[in-house]
């Protein structure tokens, strides 16, 4: 029942109605009897405002999403490490009137993954693209084990930016963070033939942004132990994790990131942790 007392979650993005993360975390609610609820709000408003009614109104704590995971970061009076590291946040929390920002995209990839493949050996990653959520897995990924990520991004204003970034992550991690160039083929096609895993973090394959993240005869040439994944869940299959199925690989899409990440900051909220096997399955069912 809700009261007087009821804490208010929520997610702020735009677009923001086809999220399932009320859905994940009302059910953490109910399965520890937190009297919280978790709602969507679809805002376009400035970020200023955004970090002021979550502060004024007493807003437990929120998710951020597109286009709010970079903007919102200044306006934070504390920041994790990961997230100061990657430069952006997809969780806050109000703790004692103040606005604390982590990310928890990074560890939740990784733990899905690790989950699915416990005896993965993924040393040498490549990886397609590097916006927001690819950073956090980038940031995250020492804590795995990685050794090597090989990182192929667009030649376009933001590469000297990402560039930087990447140099001071792999020096805080002591781990070797290669840029290459999108474009350069033969570098991508040297860098399948050793790959662990291979992580599709481009919006290439979406259902509004179809296509494929590399041309398809490259993705016959990925080794045949390497694991493909795509950050992506909606579809549920890609036309690249379909490919690499096709060509024998072991494949796996974001419907596992997306619990397990929301199952962080449900955790950085309440402190409590949230059993994702009973939520995986009631996704699966409504899905
Ligand atoms: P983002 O910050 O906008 O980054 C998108 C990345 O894709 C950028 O590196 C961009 O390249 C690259 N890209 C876009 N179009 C491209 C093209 N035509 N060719 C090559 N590269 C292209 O987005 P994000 O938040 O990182 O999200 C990336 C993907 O992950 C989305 O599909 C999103 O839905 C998914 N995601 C899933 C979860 C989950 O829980 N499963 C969580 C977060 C995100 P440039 O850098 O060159 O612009």
């Amino acid at each position: 029942m809700i009261s007087g007392y009821t804490a208010l979650y929520g997610l702020v993005a735009h677009p923001a109605h086809h999220s399932l993360s009320p859905m994940i975390h009302n059910l953490g609610f109910k399965q520890h009897q937190i009297d919280a609820r978790y709602l969507v709000f679809d805002s376009q408003a400035q970020p200023q405002n955004i970090a002021t009614a979550i502060r004024t109104l007493g807003v437990a704590g929120v998710n951020l999403s597109m286009p709010y995971k970079q903007s919102l970061v200044p306006l934070m009076d504390e920041l994790m490490p990961a997230a100061q590291l990657v430069g952006a946040i997809n969780t806050v929390a109000l703790q004692s009137g103040k606005l604390v920002g982590t990310n928890t995209d990074g560890d939740g990839f990784w733990r899905a993954l690790q989950k699915r493949y416990p005896n993965l050996a993924s040393q040498q990653i490549v990886m397609l693209g590097a916006g927001g959520a690819g950073l956090a897995i980038i940031e995250a990924a020492a804590r795995y084990g990685v050794a090597t990520i090989q990182v192929f991004k667009r030649q376009n204003p933001t590469y000297v930016a990402v560039e930087q970034r990447l140099v001071t992550i792999a020096n805080h991690h002591s781990m070797s963070i290669v840029l290459h160039d999108y474009a350069d083929e033969q570098a991508l096609q040297h860098a399948l033939i050793t790959a662990d895993c291979v992580i599709n973090a481009t919006n290439l394959g979406m259902v509004n942004t179809p296509g494929l993240p590399m041309a398809a005869p490259l993705i016959r040439q990925i080794a045949p132990t390497c694991l493909v994944t795509d950050l992506i869940y909606a579809p549920r299959q890609t036309a690249f994790l379909q490919l690499a199925a096709q060509s024998g690989h072991s494949t796996q899409n974001g419907l596992g990131m997306l619990i397990e990440q929301a199952a962080l900051s449900f955790q950085f909220w309440t402190g409590r942790v949230l059993q994702t096997d009973p939520i995986y399955h009631a996704l699966m069912k409504e899905f």
